[in-house]
């Protein structure tokens, strides 16, 4: 995929938060959330984002497209546009084009508003429709994300998780976006449903020409889903390939120990869990060297001082970030 084919380019991405202050004279220390993290992401693919719960991978999704307030310093270029570099104004234009579909579709929807009167909304603010057309673009979207158009007129507690989770997919396209980040979009649903929103996504990427952001904990899911993969660790990728060769062949410890955590659908097939110890280290408390170190079983003395970089070691695009490739 070649340059043309480049939607979003994000090149030493660095996140952080105010943190609270050490004693009365004492400044601020920052909690540096996202590491100097660089990816492309290019039309029409799903690039999945997996990582413990804590590594930033929500924190990453939410600063591409300027919700909450963290500061953001590197480069994010959006159809060769630098988007890091125009002030907030300019922003707001784009930001139909980058939509998000959350965790919690309930926590997202108003109350108090029904499904018709949300999207009614979101096509007025955006001027994409109103009155007669709006009412005819609104039954179009129920229909796609397959909700009966009578739910027009019921609230959200009137739902299913599943159907909220349609009624979210629905506000996002309405606007007819380019990238959509999907942040844990099936996490709180149950397996059957799951399924029916991860197929429901596919189909409206194939229909649509999307290309999506697809942040998840579950690698089963993300390889079903996926185009590519990025493995994220405190902050930064440590892997990233496409879904299949990633699955078959993962190269840094850090992805085999979470794959190895999958369970085998073969009845009797035998696989090797590799057991992490210690916990995720938190932002303020950042090892050095390569920051897998203190729970990396193959680590090495030179990996408590030295830093890996993501490199490509066999020409196919799988780069990896290990002291044990270089
Ligand atoms: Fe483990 Fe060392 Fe590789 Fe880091 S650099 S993943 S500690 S072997």
């Amino acid at each position: 995929m070649g340059e043309k084919g480049r939607l979003l380019s994000v090149s030493d991405l660095r996140v952080h938060f105010a943190g609270k202050k050490s004693g009365v004279m004492g400044k601020p220390q920052p909690i540096q959330v996202v590491n100097g993290l660089s990816f492309d992401l290019f039309r029409g693919e799903t690039l999945g984002l997996v990582g413990e719960s804590g590594c930033g991978k929500t924190t990453l999704g939410r600063a591409l497209i300027r919700l909450g307030h963290p500061v953001v310093t590197g480069k994010i270029e959006f159809e060769g546009q630098e988007i890091s570099a125009i002030g907030n104004r300019e922003f707001r234009s784009l930001r139909k084009e980058m939509q998000m579909i959350f965790q919690d579709p309930f926590g997202s929807l108003n109350p108090r508003l029904t499904v018709g009167q949300m999207l009614g909304e979101v096509l007025q603010v955006h001027g994409i429709a109103r009155g007669e057309a709006a009412r005819k673009r609104i039954e179009e979207l129920l229909d796609v994300v397959g909700l009966n158009r009578e739910y027009v007129s019921r609230y959200p507690h009137q739902f299913s998780g599943g159907q909220r989770q349609r009624i979210g997919i629905a506000r996002a396209i309405a606007v007819n976006p380019k990238f959509i980040i999907c942040d844990e979009p099936v996490s709180a649903l149950d397996v059957s449903i799951q399924s029916q929103i991860i197929n429901l996504l596919k189909d409206l990427q194939r229909d649509l020409g999307l290309t999506y952001l697809f942040i998840a904990h579950d690698l089963s899911v993300v390889e079903y889903i996926s185009d590519r993969v990025a493995v994220m660790y405190l902050g930064k990728i440590v892997e990233i390939a496409e879904s299949g060769e990633l699955y078959a062949n993962p190269q840094h410890p850090y992805t085999k120990a979470l794959l190895s955590a999958i369970p085998n659908p073969e009845f009797g097939a035998k696989k090797e869990r590799i057991l992490l110890t210690g916990d995720l280290p938190g932002p303020l408390n950042m090892p050095s060297g390569c920051s897998f170190h203190p729970r990396c079983p193959v680590a090495t003395a030179e990996c408590s001082h030295r830093e890996p970089k993501l490199q490509e070691h066999n020409n196919n695009g799988h780069q990896v970030s290990c002291l044990l490739y270089e």
